[in-house]
Formats: structure tokens, sequence, C-alpha cells
């Protein structure tokens, strides 16, 4: 009975599975950020093959989601922002439909042939096509998150079950839904982008440093995502960390020109973007 309750860790205080749950999540938001969005999609930065490895396995385990479709559903999202071919923009689909139900719009686009276009050819240089890609990965995506079930409700019992329903609601919420839907809605702008993109708050903490999501439509290649001294994006801090331990290696890194009022792009970097998004 207390092995039903409790699993193999026994009993732990409420702020103990809190805590838990805090740490296995946010390590799916780093995977998500770090990897996903500012190495694969937008090639700001590389990482050391075993980190690399270590995301792409946690967010098979945590999220079943496919580093390709992620990267092409993305890559439309800022070729084609705001508009009806946008997958998740809240202006034209509704605040509260992207909020609530952005990972539905998510899935939708990624079965899209037109939003698989990104990925083609040359444009899905440097996407993982290994083994465990195409055999593991992308075969069997439920798998991973039913093994993460099994663990957690072998290692904690009840609770394993609660922290599983957590993580699965984290990203569907806290990516499709919030960055996607708020942070093209409301907060404040430092660049006059062509979109709605807004920097929900200045501290990138939670959610990894995508809140500061008007910078990053300013300079989608970068790999640093705060630009004013009060911006704070914990993904960078995480970047440099790793770069410093030589598992990461920075591409690129923009920044406001300093003493200059009018936020200018550097050209060089749009080029590169754009040659992996054209068509
Ligand atoms: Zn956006
Ligand atoms: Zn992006």
């Amino acid at each position: 009975m207390y092995f039903t309750f409790f699993g193999l860790v026994g009993a732990l205080s409420i702020s103990n599975y809190v805590l838990i749950g805090f740490v296995l999540t946010f390590l799916t938001i780093v995977s998500v950020t770090l990897y996903l969005h500012r190495s694969k999609a937008h090639g700001g930065v590389d990482f050391n093959p075993a980190v690399e490895h270590f995301f792409r396995f946690w967010l098979w385990l945590t999220t079943g989601m496919k580093t390709c479709e992620w990267v092409a559903v993305h890559r439309r999202h800022h070729a084609k922002c705001e508009s009806t071919y946008d997958p998740h923009s809240p202006i034209q689909k509704g605040l509260w439909r992207i909020l609530l139900l952005g990972w539905l719009e998510y899935n939708r686009s990624a079965k899209n042939p037109e939003t698989l276009a990104y990925v083609e050819g040359l444009k899905s240089n440097g996407l993982p096509k290994d083994w465990m890609e195409t055999k593991i990965y992308s075969r069997y995506k439920w798998l991973g998150i039913c093994l993460l079930l099994l663990t957690e409700v072998l290692l904690f019992g009840f609770a394993g079950l609660a922290i599983w329903l957590v993580q699965m609601a984290w990203i569907p919420f806290w990516a499709a839904g919030v960055i996607n839907g708020i942070g093209h809605f409301f907060g404040y702008r430092n660049a006059d982008t062509p979109d709605n993109s807004r920097n929900i708050i200045p501290w990138g903490i939670l959610i990894g440093g995508e809140e500061l999501h008007n910078n990053h439509h300013l300079y989608p290649t970068s790999a640093k995502f705060s630009q004013r001294w009060f911006e704070v994006d914990i993904g960078w801090g995480i970047i440099r960390f790793l770069a410093f331990l030589k598992l990461a290696q920075i591409k690129r890194v923009s920044s406001f020109p300093v003493h200059n009022e009018v936020w200018e792009r550097k050209s060089d970097e749009f080029s590169g973007f754009l040659s992996i998004t054209a068509g």
C-alpha cells in the first residue's frame, strides 16, 4: 500500500514534489529554447553532439515533439508572421485560441506539406537524420511520453502521475500558448519589427528567455535574446556556461547599437535567416 501511494522513493514533502516538477519542466523549457529554437531553427548556436543528443532524448521523453516538425512550424511563423499563413498568429486566430489551443494549431501546421517545405532539401541541413531519429524518436513519438509516465509512477507513486500531467501541459501552455499568443499581443516593444511581437516581461527566466520575443523577432538568428541592461535571458546564461565548458559554440550574437536611438538591423544576420526560410 505504501509503495502504491509513494513509489520507490517513498513519501516526500509537497515542496519537494513541487521542486522536482519545476526542475523537470525547466529542463524541457531549456531544451526547447536552446536546442529547437536557438540552435536548430535559427542556427545561432551549436552544441556538442552529446549535449545535443541529450536535448533530443529529453524532448522525446517529455514532449514527443519531432525536431524537423518544430523547426518547420517555427520557420514558417517567422517567414509569414501575422499573415493568414502564420501557423499561430493571435492577430489572425484570436488570443484565446492561441493561448489555450495553440498546441492544436501547432499539430495541424506540423502535418501541412507547405509547412514541411521549410525543412526540405538544403533547409534540412543540420537537422538530425540518424538511426535514433528515424527509427525511434520520429517513429515512436508516444513511446517516450509513456516511458516517462511509467518511470515517474514507479518512483513517486501518485505524485509521479501528478508531475507527469504537469509536464504534459507545460510546453503546450507556456510555449504554444503564452509565447505564441501573449508574445504577439501584450508587452513592450524595443523595436518596430514588421510584426506584432512583444517582450512579455524583461526577465526571461520561467520560459528560458523566450519572454523577450520582440527582441528575438528583431534579431532571429542571435543566440542572445536580451538587449537592454535590465533584461535577463537565462537561456543565454546557460549557453555562456556551456560555451565556457567547451560544450557549445556561439555562432551569432546581435545587439542594439549603443547610444543609438534607432534600433538597426544587421543585414548579414537577416540574409542568413532568409536563405533558410526563403520559398
Ligand atoms: Zn513570434
Ligand atoms: Zn524564432
